[in-house]
């Protein structure tokens, strides 16, 4: 394994859509980018259907005349089938007001390429064929630890690491953890025997199951406080969460 030797202000791992677009508005901005892909490019992947949504952030990366000039088909709208509806429906990119009016369909092995040399051409150091495996602390360095199709590992510093969409995966992760660790019923049930140790679920149960019959008023108010963290936390990260692409549209 070499040394912590080159160091870099970000390193982004994936060389995706999300990652080339990272490392090129980072690059553009000053600041020094390593983007790490494990495969190498063209490589087949799947999310060919573009939205006109995309359109602004080709502008932002100045990719637009390069897939201009590849010649990806421009499409007007989509049609979709969608759940047990037979009827299909369509729509078009010149009703969304303030948008464009069309979008592409893309190769995305071509499509993917094309920003990662653009990526590349903005200054960003892009390494194929480069798995990370790992990402730690050296001696209070930030690195991440990469190996190489052939095999040869490297140590690379850096300051912040860009996992494009993950971020949202983990949270979503977080917040279930969170609310079924909650919510549970079954084990703390059987664990905890003493009242003064029950949680909440034990609790509600408790004031909701009473023979001598239910305060409904007090079975309403345990509610609002068993609800009330897990409403909270969602509310708290609802905005990360609704950061998720849109795809699945023929045109
Ligand atoms: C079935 C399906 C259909 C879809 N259809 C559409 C569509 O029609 N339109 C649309 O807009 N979107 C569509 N999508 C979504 C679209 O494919 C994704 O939103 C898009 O690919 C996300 O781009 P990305 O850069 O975040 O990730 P990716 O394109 O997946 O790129 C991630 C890259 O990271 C690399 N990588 C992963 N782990 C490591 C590692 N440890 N070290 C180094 N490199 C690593 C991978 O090799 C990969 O190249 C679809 C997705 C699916 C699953």
């Amino acid at each position: 394994m070499a040394g912590a030797a080159d160091s870099f202000d970000v390193v982004i791992i994936g060389g995706g859509p999300a990652g080339s677009v990272a490392a090129t508005l980072l690059a553009d901005a000053g600041h020094r980018v390593a983007v790490f892909e494990r495969e190498r490019f063209p490589r087949y992947h799947i999310g060919e259907s573009l939205l006109s949504a995309t359109l602004p952030i080709l502008d932002a990366i100045g990719a637009t005349p390069l897939i201009e000039r590849h010649g990806f088909l421009r499409k007007p709208g989509g049609t979709f089938l969608w759940g047990r509806q037979e009827e299909p429906w369509s729509f078009w990119f010149r009703e969304d007001p303030g948008g464009r009016p069309y979008a592409y369909q893309v190769v995305r092995a071509e499509f993917d390429m094309i920003l990662l040399d653009n990526a590349r051409a903005h200054g960003a150091a892009v390494h194929e064929e480069h798995s990370v495996t790992a990402i730690g602390d050296d001696g209070g360095l930030p690195v991440v630890d990469v190996c190489a199709a052939d095999g040869a590992t490297r140590r690379q510093a850096f300051r912040l690491v860009v996992l494009p969409q993950v971020r949202v995966g983990l949270i979503a992760v977080a917040v279930f953890a969170f609310i079924r660790a909650w919510e549970e019923y079954i084990f703390v049930r059987t664990m905890l025997i003493e009242n003064k140790n029950w949680v909440m679920s034990l609790y509600l149960f408790w004031v909701s199951d009473d023979i001598m019959g239910v305060d409904y008023g007090i079975v309403a108010a345990v509610c609002v406080f068993y609800v009330l963290p897990s409403l909270l936390l969602y509310v708290f990260c609802q905005k990360y969460l609704t950061q998720m692409t849109i795809g699945g549209i023929r045109g």
